[in-house]
């Protein structure tokens, strides 16, 4: 599918369908109950916690922009993923990467304590690390790639590929790419996963997830569960995302652009330790993100050549960066992992996903980019001064 074709499918869901009083944008539908039009006759809405017509414009946008057959609306990207694992018995095994979002191995770790399932969680892109997780015969292989937030990158068709092989369901976290910029179930994936709190919805002022499953019988089982568990996403918050849908293909090009500009000034910058983001021809997922993404995205991650006190002077200099969790919203936003998004994991944890203490995650939004440049620029000579 071409770019254009799935921003046609953003703008164009939903639009003119309204047949009571032709409104070109669909109506936002609050009620929680539908009438039956007559005893023992089930309308296709009849609780919103089930089904909702606003929830169902945005599924079938989502659905129908990753080439999936069905999607679910959740309350957010957290209890997308506790849908997804709604699937499995108390036998079945998840393999997850160890570098995951916080929430995710949190999730994952606390419901593995509890009995629903076993974890594992592995440097994905060890292929022995692979090889030997997958012997062991898991259900579901979850993948996060660009990784949150070190941005690593693996080969999702070659895991597919080996996952399949020994019967298991591959999942992909979307939310830091969106379907703009990578499709995982054309590259083989089960499912994809989004927080559509992120890039999808765009305007930081609304908490959704999804899934969305490439099979309908996946779909309709998912749906399902949804209902069962009430896992699923409210009619105004559907609304809002629907909405800022409409305009992803634009911003996530625009993100993806004002990230590169950030990146070369960064790379000019001795206070910077380390970078990571995937367009570098050092990162080890480079060649990789070159044949499986449509374009770079607009994170990255950076280590801070300072002690915490310079990390401290550092984002306490920046005024264009709101020191804030969550990302893809149009303001840009600068993220210390350890301390907000990944808090959840022990030190241990952390250091083993390759957390350093300064790490400091960028989430480039929509200003001009050469403001940003200029506001990271004061805060290294903020810095600077403060060192010297
Ligand atoms: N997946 C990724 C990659 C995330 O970054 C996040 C949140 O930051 C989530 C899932 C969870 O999403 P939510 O905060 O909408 O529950």
């Amino acid at each position: 599918m071409s770019d254009s074709k799935r921003d046609t499918i953003a703008v164009r869901t939903g639009i003119a369908t309204d047949t009571q009083h032709q409104a070109v944008v669909p109506p936002l539908y609050l009620s929680t109950n539908y009438t039956f039009p007559e005893f023992g006759s089930v309308p296709k809405y009849d609780y919103a916690r089930g089904g909702n017509p606003t929830r169902t414009h945005l599924e079938t946008a989502l659905a129908e922009m990753e080439g999936g057959a069905g999607a679910v609306v959740t309350s957010c990207g957290m209890s997308a993923i506790n849908l997804l694992v709604s699937l499995l018995d108390s036998d079945d095994l998840i393999i997850a990467p160890h570098d995951c979002y916080g929430g995710t191995y949190r999730l994952f770790d606390s419901r593995a304590k509890k009995g629903a399932f076993s974890v594992e969680f592995i440097d994905q892109s060890d292929a022995d690390a692979l090889s030997t997780a997958l012997a062991r015969k898991p259900k579901l292989i979850l993948i996060e790639t660009p990784s949150n937030p070190l941005l690593r990158v693996v080969d999702i068709a070659d895991i597919c590929e080996k996952a399949h092989k020994v019967g298991a369901w591959v999942a992909v976290d979307n939310t830091f790419l969106s379907p703009v910029l990578q499709q995982p179930l054309a590259l083989g994936a089960d499912f994809v996963i989004h927080s559509t709190t992120k890039y999808i919805n765009g305007h930081s002022d609304s908490v959704g997830g999804a899934v969305i499953a490439r099979d309908a019988e996946l779909a309709e089982n998912l749906a399902w569960w949804g209902n069962c568990i009430g896992a699923t996403g409210n009619a105004f918050d559907s609304y809002m995302t629907l909405r800022g849908l409409r305009t992803l293909g634009a911003r996530m090009r625009q993100h993806e652009q004002s990230a590169a500009q950030v990146l070369e000034y960064l790379l000019t910058e001795s206070a910077v330790r380390k970078i990571f983001h995937p367009s570098l021809k050092e990162h080890p997922g480079h060649e990789i993100a070159l044949k499986q993404q449509a374009g770079f995205g607009g994170m990255l991650s950076f280590e801070l050549d300072a002690d915490l006190e310079g990390l401290k002077t550092f984002l306490g200099a920046l005024k264009l960066f709101s020191l804030a969790e969550s990302l893809g919203g149009v303001e840009s936003l600068v993220t210390h992992p350890g301390s907000m998004t990944h808090r959840a994991m022990s030190d241990e944890a952390q250091a083993e996903a390759g957390l350093a203490p300064t790490l400091l995650r960028l989430s480039v939004g929509l200003e001009d980019p050469q403001d940003l440049v200029a506001d990271l620029q004061h805060a290294f000579r903020t810095l600077e001064e403060a060192t010297s």
